[in-house]
């Protein structure tokens, strides 16, 4: 055996060590045996030692020596966990109040098992698929079905830019407002994946309809009061806002207190003061709130402020925190009503604020015992919510614009060719489908989890920036691919109030690039990572001894899970992923399955040296955050696209679909690794990154040109695959509603083709002449290249293929603005700055 042949084998055992997270006394043998092994006679010939042994040969011992010691526990103890204890528990920056509440608010996800390196497939496919109840079922096929009907978003966003009052009168008879609010309360009681069925079936008619149906049963504040409230809130408050009576609204964020809305200055002091005559113990509040959504139209205001005692009147010493109170707008001090004009919006939104406004204390949401815990309350109301709300609009909004965009792309000639069969288009075309497949995957994934109890912090964070951003270069790509007809707003355009609305969605609970920097990955790292929460609350412990013991038992998990997924992915990366799992019946889709395991080995090794390293820093490091977050996304929307292919039962159109997203997944997660490993802040780690991640360069491709081609062909004409793309949006076929027109001229269209085709080609040949004042048609009978009949269908199409295709025009007295004062306005919403 020559030296090189052992040190191979001892690579190959030290890997599988590692990767097994052997104990270091199996470590100490390892290394004996090869030291032993590298030294003997058999590999470096008789008489080798016949000189003497070297001081090297003994060196050579030293690793050994050193594991054999640290596997005896008190010397380990003694000699390495203390003083890192002491370590990291000086450079440790403090977890503020605030950001604890946040990050122990939510509930851990498959995100774990990501961060884990070796995914847990079961814990995958064991997430129920979509299910309703048949009294969900029928709510959406019936009352929704029958709002969406309503809706005529041109009449809300332009003739009476706000929602009528028939549709708010339809949607509080129905209970739309209490979807949330458990039947006992007398709301509907509905699981997360139906509200999340049901929000975005209204969002693909109407952006702002949406909104009035989404923030009732989202912060609410029907959730707030639902799980905080005191019975008497409960009793009176929920069958009000389950029926309408109340159209509530939540104010949190103030004009100088946005992303980082804990810094609110709204403040409230407890106090006594009269009440509908009676002293009363209560708050005085002073407050100003801007943009918030129902705000103008709502009666009862759910309001965040920082509550002093200084009187100790509540016995809880004088800060109290952050607190939430349940306000009626008509109460006296509170002004409200006035309108924001957010991307042209018809929903109501607009600023509240008052001055030393005077409010019982038990209209803090829970009474007493819940004051200064609003920040709690709200950071777990939102992790629930910030998962339902804007993935349900920003998915149904890329399946709309899926449908319309390929019957337009079908319909829209341009060089005798329908413009979805130019390479050019069919590009654009594919990505819409990709963000269609995977937004319903992740959306519908996300809702089971919710539906089955879970609050994913971290999950919902990364769903609400990828979906919305998905969503917007789906707009994007759906107005380039209509051009002009996309541009020119009217009752005929269907995509502007979805291309105005994009930035709201990008914007509001958290807005997103926040959201990506600093939410999923700086949070997410701690929240999801197996033990470095752990670790960090076992050095915050106050009880030092308490805190060592649960610190060694993380650090020694951590230890090993960080050796481990060194080896591990390196070992994937090095066999291609060709020993990493799949579930048993993966069946085609085994090799996606090995593949994301593989990568989510390297990010669990690059997760794991990016916390260790930046620490504090990852705050700031935001360029790296922001691309950690992206690789994390790729996994779990990869994730959620497999398991969809599983639940609708492996269809076949599908199958091309999932691989294009798996190749596209995977590149952009590993442009994302490599964005990271290249601009890593501690130069020096970056060799060993690129070695472990890419030790043969850099492995997957984007999809190839010819996979979305077939792709495309699919949804250019009425099917399975276009269907199944678009489920659970709402599909007119009425010819006079603008969307319906385009559904029922594709059919028609496709089904002219053949006699198209003849037409066509008589004209080119100079048959039949296509002019105007000439009736083409009949020339083409006449001459036999088609038939009377045939003649007739095509004239159809025609007619149908010119309103398609027709743009508005308005009499330029129609479009005259309708704005005053708005120069006066802006002062009018700071009341408190300017007194
Ligand atoms: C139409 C609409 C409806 C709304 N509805 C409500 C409502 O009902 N109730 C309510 O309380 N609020 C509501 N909001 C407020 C919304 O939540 C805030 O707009 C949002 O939190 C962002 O605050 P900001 O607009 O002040 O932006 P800023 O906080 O000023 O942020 C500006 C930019 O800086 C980025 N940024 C800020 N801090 C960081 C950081 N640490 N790291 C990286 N990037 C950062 C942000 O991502 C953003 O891109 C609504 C807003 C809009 C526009």
């Amino acid at each position: 055996m020559t030296f090189i042949v052992l040190l191979l084998i001892a690579v190959a055992g030290f890997i599988a060590l590692a990767m097994n997270r052997a104990p270091l006394w199996a470590w100490a043998l390892a290394v004996g045996a090869f030291t032993y092994l590298a030294q003997s006679e058999a590999l470096n010939g008789p008489g080798a030692y016949a000189g003497g042994t070297t001081l090297l040969t003994w060196l050579a011992w030293l690793p050994f020596a050193a594991l054999a010691l640290l596997s005896i526990p008190s010397i380990r103890r003694s000699a390495v966990i203390e003083p890192v204890f002491g370590i990291v528990k000086k450079i440790l920056p403090k977890v503020s109040d605030t950001e604890a509440q946040a990050l122990e608010a939510g509930t851990v996800g498959f995100d774990a098992e990501l961060f884990s390196g070796t995914p847990d497939w079961n814990k995958l496919l064991t997430i129920p698929p979509i299910r309703l109840t048949t009294e969900e079922r029928a709510f959406l096929d019936g009352p929704t079905e029958q709002l969406c009907r309503m809706i005529d978003d041109w009449q809300i966003r332009h003739a009476q830019r706000e929602v009528p009052e028939a549709i708010w009168d339809f949607v509080k008879k129905n209970g739309f407002l209490g979807m949330l609010i458990s039947k006992e309360h007398g709301g509907l009681g509905f699981s997360p994946q139906a509200q999340s069925l049901i929000l975005g079936k209204i969002a693909s008619r109407s952006p702002d309809v949406v909104t009035i149906v989404m923030v009732p049963n989202s912060l609410g504040p029907g959730e707030l009061i639902e799980k905080y409230g005191t019975d008497a809130q409960k009793h009176y408050y929920l069958p009000r806002l389950a029926k309408g009576e109340e159209v509530p609204c939540f104010s949190l964020t103030g004009p100088t207190s946005g992303s980082d809305a804990a810094t609110m200055r709204d403040i409230g002091y407890v106090t006594r003061g009269t009440y509908q005559g009676k002293e009363t113990l209560g708050v005085r509040l002073s407050w100003e709130k801007r943009y918030i959504t129902l705000g103008p139209k709502a009666t009862l205001v759910g309001l965040a402020f920082r509550l002093f005692d200084n009187d100790n009147l509540l016995g809880k010493g004088a800060d109290l925190g952050i607190t939430l109170a349940l306000v009626p707008a008509d109460h006296p001090g509170v002004n409200i009503g006035r309108r924001h004009l957010p991307s042209s919006a018809a929903f109501p939104n607009g600023p509240n604020w008052g001055k030393d406004v005077f409010i019982p204390i038990d209209w803090v949401i829970g009474g007493e015992a819940m004051v200064g815990q609003g920040w709690r309350m709200l950071m777990e109301c939102l992790s629930a919510g910030r998962a339902i709300s804007l993935p349900s609009s920003a998915t149904a909004g890329a399946k709309m614009m899926l449908r319309v965009t390929s019957a337009y792309a079908r319909i829209r000639k341009q060089f005798g060719l329908p413009v979805g069969r130019m390479e050019g288009v069919e590009e654009a075309l594919v990505r819409i489908i990709e963000t269609a497949y995977v937004n319903e995957a992740a959306r519908a994934m996300t809702a089971s989890m919710v539906s089955r109890g879970e609050k994913p912090s971290v999950i919902s964070a990364l769903m609400k920036y990828q979906t919305t951003e998905k969503m917007r270069r789906a707009v994007n790509d759906a107005m380039d691919i209509h051009g002009g007809r996309g541009i020119c707003d009217g009752p005929a355009n269907y995509l502007q109030s979805a291309y105005q609305m994009v930035p709201v969605g990008i914007t509001v609970e958290g807005a997103n690039i926040l959201t990506r920097t600093l939410i999923t990955f700086a949070q997410g790292a701690l929240r999801s990572h197996p033990y470095l929460y752990k670790e960090v609350q076992a050095a915050q412990d106050t009880d030092r001894d308490r805190g060592l013991d649960a610190f060694e038992d993380a650090f020694n998990n951590h230890i090993a899970f960080s050796v481990s997924n060194v080896a591990g992915a390196f070992f994937h990366n090095v066999t291609m992923g060709a020993f990493a799992t799949a579930p048993d019946n993966a069946r085609t889709m085994s090799v996606w399955y090995r593949q994301l395991a593989r990568a989510s080995r390297s990010y669990a090794f690059v997760a794991d040296l990016t916390v260790a390293l930046l620490g504090g820093g990852l705050k700031t490091k935001q360029k790296i955050t922001g691309r950690m977050a992206d690789a994390l996304s790729e996994l779990y929307m990869l994730a959620a696209t497999l398991k969809r292919f599983e639940d609708d039962g492996h269809p076949e159109g599908d199958e091309a679909i999932v691989e294009l997203a798996a190749r596209n997944a995977l590149h952009r997660f590993q442009e994302a690794m490599a964005g990271t490993i290249d601009n890593f802040p501690a130069e020096w780690v970056r060799p060993l990154m690129r070695l472990v991640v890419f030790p043969l360069g850099r492995p997957f491709k984007s999809a190839p040109d010819e996979l979305g081609h077939r792709i495309a062909r699919r949804v250019l004409e009425p099917g399975e695959t276009r269907e199944r793309l678009t489920r659970d949006i709402f599909i007119s076929r009425d010819v006079k509603d603008p969307t319906g027109l385009l559904e029922v001229t594709l059919e028609k269209v496709v089904a002219a083709e053949p006699a198209e085709k003849k037409l066509e080609k008589a004209i080119r040949d100079g048959v039949v002449h296509r002019y105007h004042g000439v009736d083409w048609f009949a020339e083409a009978v006449g001459k036999g290249v088609i038939t009377a009949e045939e003649a007739d269908r095509l004239r159809e199409v025609e007619g149908l293929v010119a309103r398609v295709i027709a743009v508005d025009h308005f009499d330029p007295a129609e479009l005259k603005p309708n704005y005053t004062s708005l120069g006066h306005n802006i002062r009018a919403v700071e009341p408190l700055a300017a007194e």
